[in-house]
């Protein structure tokens, strides 16, 4: 796509499925939902929200998008078990046939294969060819700006777009041999600390350590998310006012020294 001609399986409706609303939802996650029904409603796209819970299963076809927010050690435990039994087979069906998945901190580390806790190994789907370490340094905590790499947004006019955002996770992270990052760290931890890269992205699956919450403060990666997720081309979504999302995005621009 490409020439704004709506593909013959573009949708009119945005259906999103929160993984785990009550559990993986720390540092207001759940504002960027908000933020996708807000912008779908403002254009007239229809929206539609379910959430998953523990126990509960999910019909792969049934959804554009696949939400999984951040959450303490503990509460990733539970929803780590629970996504391997019950959601996993769903979850890379969905992915496979091209739903967006963006898992944020807690939910980015549960996409990759694993997240080790001392002598405990949290398995996670593998979506994503990362692996995470809790360590013994610090926790990474701290406003963060990055760049997107070339072809992790949409579009050549994409290229070199900054999210800002705030991070706090014990776990570091690194990327498999040809796992793309999301972005390059302009201002704070990323990933790791110390390789520069910060989440990370194959096809339409995305996990970044971006809170804060991340859509909010980056209205156009919100757009950027709803446009992949109906398989319209950005452009095609009707522009809006965004006057103050602009001056939030410039704030945590500004929070974050860059
Ligand atoms: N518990 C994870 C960590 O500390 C994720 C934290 C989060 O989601 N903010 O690394």
């Amino acid at each position: 796509m490409g020439d704004g001609v709506r593909s013959p399986d573009a949708k009119s409706t945005l259906r999103v499925c929160a993984l785990y609303p009550d559990l993986m939802n720390i540092y207001a996650d759940r504002g960027n939902l908000l933020v996708l029904e807000r912008r779908c409603a403002w254009r007239g796209i229809g929206f539609e929200l379910s959430s998953c819970g523990l126990g509960e299963h999910f019909d792969a076809g049934a959804h554009d998008l696949f939400y999984l927010g951040g959450g303490q050690d503990r509460d990733q435990r539970l929803c780590a078990e629970d996504l391997i039994e019950t959601k996993s087979a769903a979850l890379h069906a969905a992915a496979a046939r091209g739903a967006v998945v963006l898992g944020v901190c807690g939910g980015f580390q549960l996409l990759g294969h694993n997240y080790a806790l001392g002598n405990e190994q949290i398995e996670g789907v593998g979506l994503l060819d990362v692996a995470t370490v809790r360590g013994h340094g610090p926790r990474l905590i701290g406003n963060i700006a990055i760049e997107l790499s070339p072809g992790a947004s949409a579009g050549e006019e994409r290229e070199g777009r900054v999210l800002a955002g705030f991070e706090n996770h014990g776990g570091r992270t690194t990327l498999g041999e040809r796992q793309e990052p999301l972005g390059r760290v302009l201002r704070g931890h990323g990933n790791d600390g110390c390789s520069g890269y910060e989440g990370a992205r194959r096809g339409n699956t995305i996990g970044t350590y971006l809170h804060g919450p991340l859509l909010p403060k980056n209205a156009w990666f919100a757009d950027w998310l709803v446009a992949l997720a109906l398989g319209v081309p950005e452009g095609e979504l009707e522009p809006l006012d965004d006057g103050i999302e602009r001056e939030a995005h410039l704030s945590a621009l500004r929070a974050a020294r860059v």
